[in-house]
């Protein structure tokens, strides 16, 4: 039986497994995280491709069907746990230490995809890339630009750490049971370093959450709620004047580069505590 409260959708289309572990760019100089193997089917792919493979299950129940499955391959390790909760640098000290590269590649549990893509970019690993099946309206968020309806701060955090790439669209029907929700795979190309420079990293994600607090006002509108209370409006222009930043714009159409420039500038002015 599958547990719908773990995301349990299990694929069964070998044409969309090696799109996957394609996507990927492994060999056998390389490692593969995955997280929630289920009953293995893209686990023996990544063994095939890759070096050295460590699985992340929370589900004991597929334990046993996992050790079956997975037994030809002395190059996998199964870990029973929650990878929400587990200490990730750990983990890849002990797994992956032989190895030149890893990726992430995983059919996501979809009712935790954003805390686990995001544990993932923040923690700083050494990762390659990041490929992943995730419901489709949430890849499409996170490669989007500015300018469009989809575009907001998950748009901004994900390309901040890395730059995703749509890599399919999948339909339904590869799925056991069929989710209801359209998916498609997304690969992020971790950065080695940031594409702007933020003097305050914790800023600028706050600058950006409240830039977005309610989309249809203006950024100006926006920055006032949260940062200038009370008076203020012409401290707030002039700040945004010099971060060259039209007032009555809309969070929406500012770039990466934009919001940077805008946290550095309110930083400078000492917004936002420290
Ligand atoms: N990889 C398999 C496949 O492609 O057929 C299964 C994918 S299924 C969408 C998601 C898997 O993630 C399930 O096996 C589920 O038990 C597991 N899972 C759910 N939450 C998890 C968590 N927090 N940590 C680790 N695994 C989790």
């Amino acid at each position: 039986s599958f547990k719908k409260s773990l995301g349990q959708n299990f694929l069964i289309d070998q044409n969309i497994l090696g799109k996957i572990v394609g996507a990927a760019d492994l060999d056998k100089s390389k490692g593969a995280l995955e997280i929630g193997p289920g009953i293995g089917a893209l686990t023996e792919k990544l063994a095939q491709q890759a070096g050295r493979v460590a699985a992340v299950e929370i589900d004991q129940r597929l334990l046993p069907i996992l050790e079956e499955v997975l037994e030809p391959y002395p190059q996998v390790h199964v870990i029973h746990g929650d990878v929400l909760k587990l200490d990730l640098h750990a983990l890849f000290a002990s797994e992956f230490k032989e190895c030149e590269k890893v990726s992430v590649v995983a059919n996501l549990p979809y009712y935790v995809t954003t805390p686990i893509l995001m544990k993932l970019l923040e923690a700083g690993l050494p990762l390659e890339n990041i490929v992943v099946m995730i419901q489709k309206e949430v890849a499409e968020r996170m490669a989007a630009g500015p300018g469009g309806k989809e575009y907001g701060s998950l748009s901004i955090a994900v390309q901040y750490y890395s730059e995703p790439e749509l890599v399919c669209i999948v339909p339904h029907s590869v799925f056991i049971p069929q989710p209801n929700v359209e998916s498609a795979v997304i690969r992020l190309k971790v950065r080695s370093a940031p594409p702007v420079t933020v003097t305050e990293e914790a800023f600028f994600f706050e600058v950006v959450q409240a830039a977005f607090a309610q989309r249809r006002k203006t950024i100006s509108n926006n920055l006032k709620s949260r940062f200038f209370p009370g008076e203020g409006r012409e401290r707030l222009e002039s700040l945004l004047a010099e971060a060259g930043i039209e007032p009555a714009r809309r969070a929406e159409t500012l770039s990466l580069e934009e919001f940077a420039k805008l946290s550095n500038t309110l930083h400078a002015a000492g917004i936002g505590g420290s």
